[in-house]
Order: structure tokens, then sequence, then C-alpha cells
């Protein structure tokens, strides 16, 4: 079968994105996903069978709903080439909106900031704000170990000077950081979307009834492990940036504000801790 055939028939049997049985396809050429551009060119070029059942099987896969990122085993975040699978979630778009956010502050906090990730996964947040901001010191943390195998396979290949950490959000830390991020499990745990998500670790997406449960606990520990002046940023469900304001108002935090994702969602709130 001809490569434009291959990619119209899974198209159509399996109701894919073009985008997507476009990146598998070339997933299995053996192509980066930059070269859509070498698949139009090459699109009457035959597909060996054994290749054709290897594109046919990831594209049932993707149709059941498994994120593309696990299938190809990459992800591009801020910039930056990530190795990722069913150990860890699968970084999305929005969460670029809390590393812009962070690497704003960066500058203007003190000289070779102490900045900690907590539940790292993928390492996503902590190696973006360490590849575009070199001098700050990054802790990576997160409560599973399967995720931090990853985080650290990342950093490896990328070859950025990461700590990372096994524990339990802030629990028996001892530092005072300039800055904490996360994107914590924020989803309600009887959320009809979390079916969508079978596939990632719900350890990453759900917390608690209302969703909220691993930001309070966040709250509870920041304002002992903060530094004078330094600040929380956390990203957040969709409906939950007012209630997020609220209890980093409530819990002492000043200039508490909220940004807004691609999609024009709040996504991520923060607040500074005065000390
Ligand atoms: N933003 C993800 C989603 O709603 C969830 C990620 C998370 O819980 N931190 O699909």
């Amino acid at each position: 079968m001809e490569i434009r055939q291959a990619l119209q028939s899974i198209i159509s049997t399996f109701g894919l994105d073009r985008l997507d049985a476009q990146c598998l396809l070339l997933h299995t050429l053996g192509r980066p996903a930059s070269d859509r551009a070498w698949l139009l060119a090459h699109d009457t070029e035959v597909l060996a069978p054994v290749l054709s059942s290897q594109f046919i099987t990831l594209a049932q896969r993707r149709a059941s709903g498994v994120p593309l990122s696990y299938l190809t085993g990459e992800r591009e975040f801020y910039g930056l080439s990530l190795q990722v699978d069913e150990r860890v979630l699968d970084p999305r778009a929005d969460t670029e909106t809390l590393v812009d956010w962070a690497l704003e502050l960066l500058p203007q906090l003190p000289p070779q900031p102490k900045v900690i990730d907590l539940g790292t996964g993928s390492g996503a947040i902590a190696l973006a704000i360490k590849f575009s901001f070199a001098p700050a010191q990054v802790k990576a943390l997160d409560t599973s170990l399967a995720a931090l195998a990853v985080a650290r396979e990342n950093a490896k290949r990328l070859r950025l000077d990461l700590q990372f950490l096994h524990g339990n959000w802030l629990e028996g830390l001892d530092d005072q950081f300039n800055l904490i991020v996360s994107n914590p499990p924020y989803i309600a745990e009887n959320d009809p979307h979390l079916s969508q998500l079978g596939y990632e670790p719900s350890l990453a997406l759900s917390s608690g009834a209302d969703g909220l449960d691993a930001i309070r606990t966040l709250l509870e520990q920041a304002p002992s492990r903060l530094a004078t002046s330094g600040w929380l940023i956390l990203e957040h469900g969709w409906d939950q940036a007012a209630t997020v304001r609220h209890l980093l108002q409530q819990t002492g935090f000043s200039q508490v504000q909220s940004r807004r994702d691609l999609a024009g969602i709040e996504r991520c709130s923060a607040g500074c801790w005065a000390g």
C-alpha cells in the first residue's frame, strides 16, 4: 500500500486526527515527528507489509485512548524533547503557562534561586526551568519512584543538572526555597473526564472529592519552606482559580493572581510569601 493510501485508510477506519496518524506513521518509519514534509514528498512510496501492520497496531492503540506521546515515546515541552511513557503524566501545552510565569519571576529572585518542582512526573517543569534559567538550583520531587526514573533519564539525556528527591510533597524537607512550583493532581475523583485519561497514572491526575486535596496539603506546607519574598505557583483545574486564589489569600500569601492558558482558561495561580 502507498503511504498516501495507508494514511487515508487509517484516518477513516480509526477516526484519528490527520496529525496523529502522520506522527504514528513517521514513528513506524523511524523518522522524527518533524518530518511531515517527507511524508508528503514520498506519498506514493510503498509501505512494506510489516510496517503497515505496525502502523495499524499503533493506530488501534491511539484510537483506544493511549496518549500519542506514549506510542511515540516522545513529547515536546517548552522546546525540549522529553521521553515519556505510562509511568508519568503526558505533559500538556497548558503547563507551559506555569513555566512562563516562573521564568518571569526568577530574575527578580536572589541570585542562584532555589527552586523545587513538586510532583515532577517526567521532569517537564523542572527541566524547562533549568534549561531556560541556568543559574537556578532546581530540585525535582515525586512520590513515585517510577516517575523519578523517567525524570532522571530525561535530565541525563538533556544534560541538565537537577537534584532529584523522593518524597511526599514538602514533608520532611528543611530547605528554604525562593520558588515552589507544582502541577499537582487536581481532578475531582468522580469527574467523568477521568475515564478518558485511563492510560495515565491516576496518582498524577485526581486528588480527593473536589480535586483540591493535594493543593490544600501544599498550601499547609509551603509557608514554612518559602524564603522571604518567595513565590508559590500552582497549576489547577479550569474551574478552580477562584478557590485556589481564596486558599492562597487565606494562608497569608500576598500578590495573589491567576494566569490563563492557551485556551484562555485561568490555569495557574500564585502568591508571594512576605515572610
Ligand atoms: N490538565 C490535565 C487534564 O485535565 C490534568 C493534569 C493534572 O491533574 N495535573 O487533563
